[in-house]
């Protein structure tokens, strides 16, 4: 069976050093984030810059984000974005999107993201009851795994026919294949991957990017 390439150090670094065009901002961002307690929650440089692509590629406008962490992915997509732009950037924690809002306003495009700090179920439901269904283009779901699920269904009802979910740690440094892990986020996950995959409502891959990530295309 043909599988992804072994991705060590030493390649991914080769990787990284010959495809990535970092904006001095997210290289900034990156690295200050690098020194956090919390640091394996950043998605790498060339994550960034596949999302970015796809969101130029579809010509994306509006986004939403669940998870913003210290916010190198909507740095990344929003510099990406066309002047009229913008994400909806849904968190939890004041703490991390305050390094996150100082970035975005170094970079110039902390007009493009909307920051709502809160529970993030409460938020969609929010923007579903406000007759936002079908109006945007891209969803990016990385926050707790245990709710994906109901994130998911929720961004399958405000993102358009053709647009995109992408889904972030979906292989879960491979505790999802592994039946003997049995820990809450790994069922979760596991749960969440069964369901796309026998989602119709989809077109669906899943991409040995990162931790993985799962691209879910409205159909
Ligand atoms: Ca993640």
């Amino acid at each position: 069976m043909g599988r992804a390439i072994t991705m060590d150090e030493t390649l991914y670094r080769y990787l990284v050093d010959h495809s990535v065009r970092e904006h001095p901002v997210l290289a900034e961002l990156r690295a200050e984030t690098a020194k956090l307690p919390k640091a394996v929650m950043q998605i790498g440089p060339e994550q960034g810059q596949f999302m970015a692509l796809l969101a130029r590629l579809m010509g994306a406008r509006r986004c939403i984000e669940i998870g913003v962490f210290t916010g190198y992915s909507s740095l990344a997509v929003a510099l990406a974005l066309p002047e009229n732009g913008s994400i909806i950037a849904l968190d939890v924690s004041d703490e991390w999107t305050s390094i996150a809002r100082r970035h975005w306003r170094r970079a110039g495009v902390e007009g493009k993201i909307d920051l709502r700090l809160g529970r993030a179920m409460d938020t969609l439901d929010t923007l579903i009851s406000l007759q936002e269904s079908g109006r945007f283009d891209l969803a990016f779901i990385d926050a707790d795994k245990g709710n994906y699920l109901g994130y998911y269904e929720r961004c399958l009802e405000l993102v358009r026919p053709g647009g995109l979910i992408l889904l972030d740690n979906t292989l879960w440094s491979g505790a999802v294949a592994d039946p003997a892990n049995q820990e809450p986020d790994t069922v979760a996950l596991r749960a969440l991957n069964e369901a796309l995959h026998r989602d119709d409502r989809i077109d669906l891959a899943q991409l040995p990017v990162g931790d993985g990530l799962t691209l879910a295309r409205k159909r």
